[in-house]
Parts: C-alpha cells; structure tokens; sequence
C-alpha cells in the first residue's frame, strides 16, 4: 500500500470495512501528512454538521401561531381594558370640570357617553391597526429598524396622542353645547 492509496482511503473513511481501517490506523502512526489530512478532514465535516440549521419540531409552526394568537387576546383585552378605564376616568373629569351644571350634565349624560364611545371605539379600532402594522417590524427586531424610523415612529405617535386629544376636547365642546341649549 502506498500514501497515495491511504489518502484516498482517508477521503472515504466511513464506507472502509474492518481490515481497511485497521491498515488506515497503522498507516496513520508513521504518516505525518496522511494524519493531518484526516485532522482536516473531521473538522470539515464537523463544520457541515454543526452548521446545518436545525429543522424545527413537529408542530413548532402550530405552537408558534397559538402563542402568537394568544398574545394577541391578552393583549386586546388589555387594550381594552385600558380604553374604557380612559373613558370612565375622563368621563368623571369632565363631569368634575363642569360640576357647577352638574344637574344638566346628569341630563345628558347617556348621549355623551354614546358620544365618546364612539369616538374612542373609531380610535381604538385604529390604534388596532396601527399596532398590527407595526407588530411585525417589532417582531423583526428593534435592531434591525434604521435610527431614522425610529423619528417617524415618533411623530406617527405624536400624531396619534394629538388627534386622541382632539377627540377628548371634541367631546368637552359637544357637552358644553349641549348643556349651553339647555339652559338657553
Ligand atoms: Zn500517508
């Protein structure tokens, strides 16, 4: 047997029968080239395999969506939450704020509420879609958004608060319409 033969024997080494790899093994303790030959050799291959991207388990992709779906339900319920403590924390200030005409406050009472439920179920519906947009680019990663988005980020949401605002003051002027026919 030559180095040559050896080589390629080292090339091949998982489909060599007992008696090869046996002869390979004497080969290798006189052979300097033919045993880094193999050293290279273990480490490509440990690189393929180490490398190879894990394919996911059975139902990961099932797994993934229900997370997902649930997080979205907690989070709407949240939201939720959230909006009508708004609603009833500015519908008391704005009965505070007016409380010298509390009695025809009381009087229309129904109608602003109907009013502001309106207004903020528009932007609760909004702000939802706002936030599906933008769900996924958070899901990307933070990392990935250039500096620059975050400033147009910014001035979407102060664009957002400002005309949620708007909408509050909105709803103070309708009340003060309303209880100004009253008196009238
Ligand atoms: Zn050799």
């Amino acid at each position: 047997m030559n180095h040559q033969s050896f080589e390629r024997w080292i090339y091949q080494e998982a489909n060599l029968d007992k008696d090869q790899t046996n002869k390979l093994e004497e080969h290798l303790k006189t052979c300097q080239a033919c045993r880094e030959l193999r050293q290279n050799m273990k480490e490509v291959s440990h690189l393929f395999t180490s490398s190879s991207l894990p394919s996911p388990q059975p139902g990961f992709t099932e797994r993934w969506k229900d997370r997902l779906k649930e997080r979205e339900k907690k989070q709407r319920v949240k939201f939720t939450g959230i909006t009508l403590g708004i609603i009833i924390a500015s519908t008391f200030l704005l009965i505070s704020s007016v409380g010298g005409q509390l009695p025809s406050i009381m009087d229309s009472l129904p109608q602003v509420l109907f009013h502001s439920v309106t207004q903020f179920v528009n932007w609760l519906f909004f702000i939802n879609q706002v936030t599906r947009i933008l769900e996924p680019i958070i899901q990307v990663g933070i990392k990935l958004i250039p500096p620059a988005w975050y400033f147009v980020f910014a001035i979407g949401f102060s664009g957002v608060l400002i005309a949620w605002l708007f909408s509050i003051s909105e709803s103070l002027v309708f009340i003060r319409r309303y209880s100004d026919e009253k008196t009238q």
